[in-house]
């Protein structure tokens, strides 16, 4: 019995938490506290001396809380049951997803590399990647998630960047259009081009499929990214993000939050923690939803196409094995569509909704949509938009928790309105 393994959903009410340190709540209060006090002098000084990395914990030791823009049991907490469901050795909160990409990529990019990335990537890292960091004199290799792994090679030679390229940053689903990108391949490049000096490492953001549905470290990524903002938060009432990975390199990521100071704030951990406890719970529904609406979706007349995972099939090739293997068929709960009539009727369909919510960002209780084209991807190069498929007409639906039927009633009225 004693070796019976808690999986993480039962977890989530507990673990990392002491109720006898904290006058038995059942519930981890909000520790809402800039610094801590030491029992002794000979304690700060210890607790300093791993914090700042003079040496490595002994067997044993705890690391002792210091002051909150290092440590904090809201975030520390929060950290414990995160990993939990990727199964990684640590993770890093940070004040919102961008901190944590911005971040993990200052930490691992120095002047003179570059970083081979999949496009679209959301729009804020397209601008960090492709507008922020050549400031740092650190250059870029933009790829398609339709490209096979010639095509990959072909494009880093054409660079001239070969020799340069030190990270490999993936988003997979792409949004908003789910177009996979297939992570082991990018794993083989990294192995086949790297060197003893320069390890190069893979970072997935994996925000569109959650903890929930796609574990990339398992499929040979050595760092995941999250805005917690989106499922893991899942109530858009809070901006979040998060680094996953080994403890060697979750502690390089967390050294550099603490210089960028982006680490998220007692409240905010709080509130995740309230998020995690029904994590799972509300991701199966809104998967449950999805497919209900993108069954309705799909013999809709005045709907063109229906980008979903589960409309992937064999005839799909390349793709239909990606999600296969990488998302283990799970389908995700974001759904896009083309409506027959261009912006005109996308935006008329938009203006119409009922329940559904018009905005930007994604995996939370309430559904929400909106216009890839002019709002989240208007930012984005035309020909990847062409390429990938991000039309005037495309309407973006970012499922939530409510019956079924009333989603389906409102796309239903919503687009008899056009
Ligand atoms: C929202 C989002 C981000 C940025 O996260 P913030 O919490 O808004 O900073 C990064 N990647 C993806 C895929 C996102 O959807």
């Amino acid at each position: 019995m004693s070796d019976h393994q808690f999986a993480p959903e039962s977890q989530m009410m507990s673990f990392g938490y002491k109720p006898e340190l904290s006058e038995g709540a059942i519930k981890c209060p909000i520790f809402q506290t800039s610094t801590f006090a030491f029992k002794k002098a000979e304690d700060g000084k210890a607790f300093f001396e791993i914090a700042y990395g003079k040496r490595t914990q002994s067997e044993g030791e705890e690391l002792g809380l210091i002051y909150s823009r290092l440590n904090n049991p809201n975030l520390q907490i929060t950290e414990n049951r995160l990993s939990l469901w990727d199964g990684s050795e640590d993770a890093a909160i940070f004040e919102s997803g961008m901190g944590a990409i911005s971040s993990m990529l200052f930490e691992f990019l120095k002047p003179g590399q570059a970083v081979l990335y999949s496009m679209p990537v959301y729009g804020g890292t397209d601008h960090l990647i492709t507008k922020v960091l050549p400031n740092f004199n650190i250059q870029c290799v933009g790829v398609s998630p339709l490209d096979d792994k010639e095509a990959v090679m072909e494009k880093i030679e054409k660079s001239g960047l070969k020799d340069k390229i030190s990270f490999i940053y993936l988003e997979t689903p792409a949004n908003p259009t789910n177009a996979l990108v297939d992570i082991s391949m990018f794993r083989e490049i990294a192995d086949e081009l790297k060197t003893e000096e320069n390890p190069i490492y893979v970072g997935v953001d994996n925000t569109y499929m959650g903890p929930i549905w796609q574990h990339p470290l398992q499929l040979g990524a050595d760092l995941v990214i999250y805005s917690a903002t989106k499922y893991i938060g899942g109530h858009s009432d809070l901006v979040a993000g998060a680094c996953l990975g080994s403890a060697e390199l979750i502690g390089r990521v967390k050294g550099m939050r603490t210089f960028m100071g982006n680490m998220a704030g007692p409240h905010t951990g709080w509130l995740l923690m309230r998020s995690l406890e029904t994590l799972k719970l509300r991701m199966e529904k809104q998967a449950q939803n999805a497919e209900k609406v993108a069954e309705f979706l799909n013999s809709h007349p005045k709907v063109d196409k229906v980008y979903y995972l589960g409309n992937l099939t064999e005839a799909d090739g390349r793709q239909y094995k990606i999600f296969k293997e990488q998302c283990g068929g799970n389908k995700g709960a974001m759904v896009a569509f083309d409506i027959k009539g261009g912006e005109k009727a996308a935006f008329r369909f938009l203006n119409s909704m009922k329940l559904i919510k018009l905005a930007v960002s994604l995996g939370s209780t309430e559904s929400l949509a909106e216009h890839p084209a002019t709002m989240t991807h208007s930012d984005v190069d035309e020909d990847i938009r062409q390429e990938i498929a991000i039309t005037e007409s495309l309407v973006r639906i970012s499922v939530g928790v409510e019956d079924a039927k009333d989603i389906i009633w409102d796309i239903e009225q919503a687009l008899t309105s056009i």
